[in-house]
């Protein structure tokens, strides 16, 4: 299995373009670079060159030479930072991505979101992941107006933003409270590579995407510099696919959990963001008590419960003997019923 990874980051617009230079964006871009070279469990990273930024079709050559090196069981990740732009009145409005070509209101000298969705749904990696620091990024789930344009109701892909609700505009200027050379990313960038950098308290040697959001979200909400809070989106399934090293020490990290007993602390040990990868197996041993943590997992109405219930019913569906499966189904249909 191969992890690979594109990252892109125009910085430099012309002067007359209407489209501000930052170097927040290039630091960001190169730092992103770094770090993912760092980590053993990155098989490549290619950072579209200064002369690729230049136009739509050199950064998606880039792109597509990377797609192209996937396989089936590969994890296919693309980074851009840079500016974002949704002009409501195309046909079929999406998301722009600059190039250090384009023009502040010549929608024809940005690059279409579209034409890098296609790229990665192509790729045949088994797990494809967008990290955009832009403004608009919040709309690219609507890419195409179809909920799947990226395989997002597929387990097989992510996209996470900078951006949430109705909110469209990133900061780019540096966060201060950050160490340098990250104070010189933008906050969104700064912060997600803190945490690469250094690791969460998750017992786990290796962070899923899902992990490294939640600890974005908690470090930017403790940040002295206040951000725009949460500030950051995650799109699609929780995938369990683990994507980098946990650098922290281990031990400073949190011991792993003990087996939950009982209904409510099965729930809410599931419920916790970073005990997404626990092992069913335990649970599933007992086909009631498996019943009535899906059944309450659906009470809750949230869509991270009904998630998980879904994957163990799914289990359930495949494991349980019918004799079993009866017990099992005979206290979630009582929740369903309601
Ligand atoms: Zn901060």
């Amino acid at each position: 299995m191969a992890r690979r990874a594109v990252v892109i980051g125009p910085a430099e617009y012309g002067p007359d373009s209407g489209i501000p230079s930052y170097s927040w964006i290039s630091a960001s871009a190169r730092t992103y670079a770094e770090v993912l070279a760092g980590d053993d469990m990155w098989t490549s990273c290619r950072l579209v060159t200064q002369d690729e930024l230049r136009t739509a079709d050199g950064v998606m050559q880039a792109v597509q030479e990377v797609a192209d090196q996937t396989e089936p069981d590969d994890v296919f990740m693309v980074v851009y930072v840079g500016h974002g732009a949704h002009w409501r009145d195309l046909p079929g409005p999406q998301v722009h991505f600059s190039v250090e070509s384009s023009r502040r209101d010549s929608p024809w000298t940005w690059l279409s979101s579209w034409y890098l969705y296609r790229a990665m749904r192509k790729s045949e990696a088994k797990l494809k992941v967008l990290i955009a620091d832009c403004c608009y990024s919040n709309e690219l789930p609507k890419l195409g107006g179809s909920p799947d344009a990226l395989g997002i109701l597929d387990e097989g892909s992510c996209v996470l933003t900078a951006t949430k609700n109705d909110w469209h505009y990133a900061d780019a200027e540096g966060c201060p409270a950050l160490p340098y050379p990250l104070s010189e990313c933008t906050p969104f960038s700064g912060h997600l590579l803190n945490v690469l950098l250094r690791g969460t308290e998750d017992p786990n040697e290796q962070l899923t995407l899902g992990m490294v959001h939640d600890a974005v979200q908690a470090g930017m909400h403790r940040c002295v510099t206040s951000h725009d809070v949460p500030n950051m989106t995650l799109n699609g399934a929780r995938e369990r696919t683990r994507l980098f090293t946990n650098r922290m020490d281990p031990a400073l990290r949190r011991r792993p959990p003990g087996l939950p007993v009982g209904t409510a602390e099965w729930v809410e040990t599931l419920m916790r963001p970073q005990d997404v990868d626990l092992d069913l197996s335990n649970l599933l041993r007992d086909p009631r008590q498996t019943g009535k943590v899906v059944a309450t997992l659906y009470e809750q109405r949230s869509d991270g419960g009904r998630a998980i219930a879904h994957e163990i019913n799914k289990q359930a569906n495949e494991q349980f003997a019918p004799r079993e499966f009866a017990r099992y189904w005979n206290q979630v249909e009582r929740a369903l019923r309601r």
